[in-house]
């Protein structure tokens, strides 16, 4: 394999006219050889600048470094400590920004392809059987963790290896959170992905319940007094989908984002062989902007409808990664930019027949630093849609907070906790992930949920 150091080694991806009438993943990975040829670009700097941009600190020039050398067991042992979902967090997380928005390389050249070189290396520990390594002895503590997304799943992992004997309360059927319900199959597959990751949590002695809908199946109190648990760690996410508040709104046709992708992903309503199929739309508008908004508008597109993104600010604001505006655009999703919605039409059967919109213009950054967009007056006109998605934004659902005694939220209804420890204002109740946040990454949702499980420790005397 021929590379030059300032060019990265291109990663194989599925055809865009290949891609977008399946669910298979976009992008195929490096091979031993790519990989081995791209890690040996990374300077392993002594003093390692892309470390300082990971949440979870991984040692990266120390997984690279065995890389280089063609071990590929060694790179997973380094990366396993610091990361229980490695092949998720190589697909998924916003490494641009991150890791490797600092590496050296990116000065003169391409940055070091991270997220990359760890995506293979949790693919082939997977693929050859390599585990993370269980606790040798237990410390007699319990603990409860609410949510199995990657909050709590990384929680219950570092807890596992300290030795604790630990649970996950999960509401759903399938234990993962947000990567099974949320991010689509053919950014992260699930079977061959993410349920292996979970498996391995498991593997750490990690008891996951599901179907527990903590508030209502039993509450955060009645775990601690009744079932015995030394400390709580909740990582319950931001699940809660927000409105536009239009007229129309109600109507058939009418999703949530979280709804539209959980009907696909988790109910596998893209697979025929399931009995849980979806109204898909032939013609579909999704408004918003971000990752979970280019979700949907593939999904919808895979399932054979025509889709229009309708976003209010420009192309320089969408919030989406960059790679996955370019795949939407790549595989053919329109993007209707500097416009929102005012209505949705609904016929006589009470299903959406068309939308409203109007045009919007920048004005003066508001509190977020982004342009303001402002109504251009006098500037309707209709979109020919039969089916709108709504991919607004999320909050934390107010079940736990609202059944917990002592337990604070802020005016956004985020779990209040000490970003250092997790702690909540509920003695050993610690809470972390979109829970507290809001939405936002895995990364971060995991790196609270390390913080956390320090924190634990820590309070339990460990
Ligand atoms: C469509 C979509 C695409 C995304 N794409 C990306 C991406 O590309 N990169 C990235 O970094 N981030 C992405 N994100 C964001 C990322 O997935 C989240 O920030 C992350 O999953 C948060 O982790 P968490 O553990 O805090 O919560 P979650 O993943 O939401 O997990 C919370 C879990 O708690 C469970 N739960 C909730 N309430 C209860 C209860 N009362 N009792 C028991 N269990 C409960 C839920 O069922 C869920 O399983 C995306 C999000 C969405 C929705
Ligand atoms: S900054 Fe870039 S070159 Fe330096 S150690 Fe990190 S990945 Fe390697």
């Amino acid at each position: 394999m021929t590379t030059d150091a300032f060019t990265r080694v291109p990663v194989r991806e599925q055809a865009p006219e290949v891609r977008a009438h399946n669910f298979e993943e976009v992008c195929l990975g490096y091979n031993f050889e790519e990989a081995t040829a791209e890690a040996s670009r990374c300077l392993g700097c002594k003093n390692p600048k892309c470390v300082g941009g990971c949440p979870v600190g991984i040692d990266i020039p120390g997984f690279i470094g065995k890389l280089k050398t063609g071990d590929v067991a060694e790179a997973y042992d380094v990366i396993s400590q610091y990361s229980a979902l490695p092949a998720v967090c190589g697909r998924v997380c916003p490494q641009e920004s991150q890791c490797e928005k600092y590496c050296i390389r990116g000065i003169k050249g391409d940055a070091v392809s991270i997220g990359k070189l760890e995506r293979f290396t949790a693919d082939w520990a997977r693929e050859n059987g390599i585990r993370p390594q269980a606790a040798k002895e237990k410390n007699g503590k319990r603990v409860a963790i609410i949510g199995s997304g990657p909050a709590g799943l990384t929680c219950a992992g570092d807890l596992a290896k300290a030795g604790c004997d630990v649970t996950i309360y999960e509401a759903l059927h399938e234990a993962g959170g947000v990567l099974v319900y949320g991010i689509p199959e053919f950014r992260l597959p699930k079977e061959r992905v993410v349920k292996p990751e979970v498996e391995n949590v498991k593997g750490l002695g990690v008891r996951i319940l599901t179907d527990y809908i903590v508030g209502k199946s039993i509450t955060v109190d009645e775990l601690m007094e009744e079932e015995g648990y030394d400390a709580i760690f909740i990582g319950s996410g931001a699940g809660l989908p927000r409105f536009m508040g239009i007229p129309g709104e109600n109507a058939n046709g009418v999703f949530s984002a979280n709804e539209y992708l959980t009907r696909s992903n988790l109910m596998k309503a893209f697979d025929s062989s399931y009995d849980t199929p979806i109204h898909a739309g032939t013609k579909v508008a999704v408004v918003g902007g971000g990752n979970v908004a280019m979700d949907a508008a593939r999904t919808a597109l895979r399932l054979g409808a025509e889709v229009h993104i309708v976003y209010r600010r420009s192309e320089e604001e969408l919030p989406a990664r960059v790679e996955e505006v370019h795949h939407a655009k790549e595989e053919g999703i329109i993007f209707n930019l500097l416009c929102n919605p005012t209505e949705i039409h609904v016929d006589e059967n009470g299903w959406v027949k068309g939308m409203t919109c109007v045009r919007m213009e920048l004005g003066e950054p508001d509190a977020s630093g982004r342009r303001s967009p402002v109504v251009i007056p006098g500037s309707e006109f209709e979109i020919d849609v039969d089916t709108v998605i709504m991919a607004l934004g999320t909050s934390p659902n107010p079940l736990i907070s609202s059944t917990t005694k002592g337990l604070d939220v802020n005016r956004r209804r985020c779990i209040v906790a000490d970003e250092t420890t997790g702690a909540t204002t509920k003695p050993g109740v610690f809470a972390g992930g979109d829970a507290v946040t809001g939405a936002a990454t895995v990364i971060l949702a995991m790196g609270a949920g390390k913080a956390a499980a320090k924190g634990i420790l820590e309070y339990l005397g460990i």
